[in-house]
């Protein structure tokens, strides 16, 4: 479904992406794993039409879409669930979701609405409540929501577990599983290592910009250099 090969990206003259190399299959859950700053958000921006690549290949479904504008990519069925949940705070609950479905303003999204909130029966209670003033992993549970009102063919997690508690983060997991389970194909970063390799089918690893591991969950959760620089072994 999603061919990235040889992605280079610089911000100004600094090349932070160095050559990047990844796929993901239809159905699939993949996830890139790698410190801070080296380069993750950077490559979903990218695929999303945020900024554009120096040079490599970015194909979904056998098209090239490197460069395309964020809207034309959106278009074409990827969907972002940015880091830090970026919701509108003024808004309610039901109107983030709603807008998660403009695309697909013609329809009638009532179904989808509903199938985001049996998803997150939280969200049902709390339809009418404005964003900003909902928990943390509540308004993670509408980032996440408002991604699934577009019936994206790809979904981009980028840290969905970012300041959450334990306990929320594992809530966070279990509702990574069900979606995956849902046959939606997607593409997750994530700085809660175990969690990613929980859920995920197969991940590679970045370092500085460049990749430096990749097999499956299993394969890289049995990586030495894995556990000793991200699993505490
Ligand atoms: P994190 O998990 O902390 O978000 P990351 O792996 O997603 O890390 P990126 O945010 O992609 O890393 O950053 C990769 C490199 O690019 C870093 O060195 C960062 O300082 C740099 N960078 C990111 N955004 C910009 C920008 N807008 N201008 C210049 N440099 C940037």
């Amino acid at each position: 479904m999603l061919a990235v090969t040889d992605l280079r990206i610089a911000y100004g003259k600094t090349e932070v992406v160095h050559g990047v190399s990844f796929d993901v299959a239809a159905g699939e859950c993949i996830a890139l794993i790698g410190a801070n700053g080296a380069g993750k958000s950077t490559i979903l921006k990218a695929i999303c039409g945020l900024i554009p690549p120096s040079s490599g290949d970015i194909r979904f479904e056998g098209r090239s879409i490197g460069g395309l504008p964020g809207h034309a990519v959106a278009r074409l069925g990827i969907c972002m669930c940015p880091e830090g949940r970026q919701m509108f705070p003024e808004m309610t609950v039901l109107e983030n979701l709603q807008l998660g479905a403009y695309r697909r303003r013609s329809e009638d999204i009532s179904g989808t609405i509903d199938e985001v909130m049996t998803l997150f029966p939280r969200l049902r209670e709390r339809a009418s409540q404005l964003a900003g003033t909902l928990s943390g992993g509540e308004q993670e549970m509408v980032a996440i929501g408002r991604a699934l009102m577009a019936k994206p063919r790809l979904c981009i997690f980028d840290e969905p577990s970012l300041g959450l508690a334990p306990k929320v983060v594992d809530e966070i997991e279990e509702t990574l599983m069900k979606i995956k389970n849902l046959g939606v194909t997607i593409l997750l970063v994530e700085q809660a290592v175990s969690m990613a390799l929980r859920v995920a089918d197969r991940a590679y690893v970045l370092e500085a910009g460049e990749v430096v591991a990749s097999g499956t969950s299993q394969e890289i959760s049995n990586d030495s250099r894995v556990q000793s620089a991200y699993l505490g072994g």
